[in-house]
């Protein structure tokens, strides 16, 4: 049998008041059963991460730790956003020394039941395990198609995103420390981590309605976190601005010459041809231009953020015992 780890799981929580208590409950159960078939180290723990929250979560997190110390909590300064929350918590979790991390939604929507899984393919040596939905069931026709739309075009933009996969995952204490060496301040992680390599492996889950509470992830939120994934993955956009370039410059050469033998035909009012070709030509070497220049700008963006080149996953001869 497996040795028990340090497990942490991270809840970040943006008011959530009416849910958290209930939540607890819940992953408290889980918690007692893993520890009773030695899964889990007593060490293990729970981290909730208050992303600012206006109301009362970060009393009830307290009053939570008082009630049990499985129970801890982290609070940001101010609403940082999901993503920073969850970063901060796993960031924490590993300094505190777990073994692993698995970050999950404090409305706890997701199955939970997918947890002794993840450790299952973490003791198998994975890093990195994904939570994968099986379905949009519960999920809204609008955020169904709007979020399958925007995987395929992640995807078509080259960043490649594990489909369907959420902020459900397990990352290993290594693997927590290698996303941190991450500078960069507009964090997407469900693009970050699978550039960071290491064994990893999937495991599906289901996605229930959430119990009590409404959903924190305004519209705003939502379009904020999808143009981050773009804008911090991809400087294709920037190319498609040149390749408009090339195919007006294209449609231009065609005008020149239609406007041309109109023009030898003598079948146009004065000034037409000179004006026509100039609009076109003009307006493609523009949009070459700026292409040109997005494509350095890009450049730059990239290696502003000061990625980490690579990670080292296994070593032999140096520095063992
Ligand atoms: N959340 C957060 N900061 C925010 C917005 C949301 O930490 O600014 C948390 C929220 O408390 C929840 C998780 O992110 O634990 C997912 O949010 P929610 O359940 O509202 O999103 P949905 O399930 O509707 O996508
Ligand atoms: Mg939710």
């Amino acid at each position: 049998m497996a040795e028990p780890v340090n497990l942490y799981i991270v809840l970040p929580c943006y008011n959530e008041e009416e849910i958290l208590r209930k939540s607890a409950e819940k992953i408290l159960n889980l918690y007692n059963r893993l520890l009773d078939d030695q899964t889990i180290r007593p060490e293990s723990r729970m981290i909730f991460v208050d992303d600012g929250s206006k109301d009362r979560t970060w009393e009830i997190i307290c009053s939570l730790h008082r009630s049990n110390k499985v129970f801890c909590g982290i609070r940001l300064s101010g609403n940082r956003g999901h993503q920073i929350a969850l970063f901060s918590g796993m960031v924490y979790s590993a300094e505190q020394g777990a073994d692993c991390v698995i970050t999950i939604d404090a409305d706890l929507q997701q199955d939970i039941e997918a947890v002794p899984e993840f450790l299952k393919k973490y003791s198998e040596g994975c890093d990195i395990v994904y939570g994968v939905r099986d379905s949009r069931d519960t999920d809204s026709f609008f955020k169904k198609t709007t979020a399958t739309a925007y995987y395929k075009f992640m995807n078509f933009l080259g960043c490649d995103l594990i489909e369907q996969s959420a902020d459900y995952r397990l990352l290993s204490n290594r693997a927590v420390k290698a996303l941190s060496s991450y500078k960069e301040n507009n964090l997407f992680i469900r693009g970050l981590v699978p550039t960071m390599g290491f064994q990893s492996d999937v495991v599906t889950f289901h996605v229930s309605a959430r119990e009590a509470g409404e959903s924190k992830y305004t519209l705003r939120k939502m379009i904020s976190l999808a143009l981050n994934g773009i804008t911090s993955f991809s400087i294709r956009p920037i190319r498609l601005v040149s390749l408009m370039g090339m195919i007006v410059f294209v449609i231009s050469l065609i005008m020149m010459i239609l406007t041309l033998v109109d023009h030898i035909r003598g079948v146009t009012v004065p000034g037409w041809s000179t004006l026509t070709i100039s609009i076109w030509f003009l307006g493609s070497v523009q949009l070459l231009s700026l292409g040109v220049i997005g494509e350095y700008v890009g450049r730059t963006y990239m290696e502003t953020k000061n990625r980490p080149r690579y990670f080292i996953s296994e070593k032999t001869g140096v520095g063992d015992d």
